[in-house]
């Protein structure tokens, strides 16, 4: 009897053991939208990244990425049902910036109670200042690819952190999640000075980066450098690199003979003996010109595809390869 007692508080145990780990298991795989949460949705992977390291561990904030993870750039992007409808149910959209977002107007018109975050206002006012400013080859639009270089993205961390701390900062934050018009309590407050901490930590992080990035431009500055993709203007910059030609093979597209020509002749011209290129456009080129010309080819990631589920490092991981890259280039090309 006293057996049987045994086994089934055995059972018991046992069975209640399991539900509790069943209920903690499924808590932390499955979003849960609390109705308290704040949804931040970010426009694209590398803002998505930046936003990931701003709220890392704080309560009350949910994050979503809008685009699917492998759509990469945002250019000539269409909004599709799904993103509209996380759009209605999101508090802030934090956006690049620059141009990049084309379907912001369509966004501030269907939504204009949500509270949009442009990491990149600061860089367009810089730029429009800038005298001497770096001429791109685009007219119409702005290079916006500013999170390729350290130093820009930087800016678009505190610019990010400045707007969301203002978010949580004004009764909007409050009164949206609970009907009421208290100004902000102490949760919100809570909210932006861990968003403050959080945003210090990842720019200490990033200056350590863009340190080690400053070595290996110290080897590299003033070479002549062909590129495959407009991002890498801002690589450019960040190395004292010469830009003596650009082809913009930022999306799938015929390349003509006449522009092939053009980087053969740019590489001559300029005796050029690095071709910076993007591995998804720029492969099947920078191939056939690192073969024909002896120059060297160095495939950079553009960090514009990753999921949700990636580390928040996932900049610092993947910049640090770029720059990895280029150090075994500039050690092996010692002059
Ligand atoms: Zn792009």
């Amino acid at each position: 009897m006293n057996n049987l007692k045994y086994l089934i508080t055995v059972f018991i145990c046992l069975t209640v053991l399991s539900a509790a780990i069943i209920y903690l298991y499924a808590n932390d795989n499955v979003t849960t939208l609390s109705k308290e949460d704040t949804l931040v949705v970010a426009s694209f992977y590398p803002v998505y990244v930046a936003a990931e390291n701003l709220v890392d561990g704080v309560d009350g904030i949910t994050l979503k990425n809008l685009s699917e993870p492998q759509t990469g750039c945002l250019h000539d992007y269409v909004l599709t049902p799904e993103d509209m409808k996380l759009l209605s149910d999101a508090d802030v959209f934090v956006i690049n910036g620059g141009g990049i977002e084309a379907f912001l107007s369509e966004v501030a018109e269907a939504y204009p109670a949500l509270t949009v975050v442009d990491a990149g206002i600061n860089i367009e006012k810089a730029s429009e200042s800038d005298e001497n400013g770096h001429a791109h080859d685009h007219e119409d639009e702005e290079n916006a690819h500013y999170w390729m270089s350290i130093p820009l993205y930087e800016q678009q961390i505190e610019a990010m952190r400045d707007g969301l701390c203002a978010y949580f900062s004004t009764d909007k934050a409050v009164s949206q999640k609970d009907g009421s018009n208290r100004s902000p309590d102490d949760h919100t407050t809570n909210i932006a000075t861990q968003i403050t901490d959080n945003a210090s930590a990842y720019l200490s992080a990033l200056q350590d980066l863009q340190s080690r990035q400053a070595d290996i431009a110290e080897k590299l500055a003033g070479q002549k450098v062909i590129l495959f993709h407009e991002a890498y203007e801002y690589v450019a910059e960040d190395y004292g690199l010469e830009v003596a030609y650009l082809l913009d093979l930022d999306e799938e597209r015929q390349v003509s003979a006449g522009e092939i020509a053009d980087v053969m002749q740019a590489i001559e011209e300029n005796g050029v003996s690095l071709i910076l290129a993007e591995e998804q456009y720029g492969k099947e080129l920078g191939d056939l010109v690192s073969e024909e010309t002896g120059a060297d080819v160095i495939y950079l990631d553009t960090i514009v595809r990753g999921g949700e589920a990636d580390h928040p490092d996932a900049y610092l991981t993947r910049m640090q390869n770029n720059i990895d890259l280029l150090a075994n280039y500039a050690a092996k090309n010692k002059p």
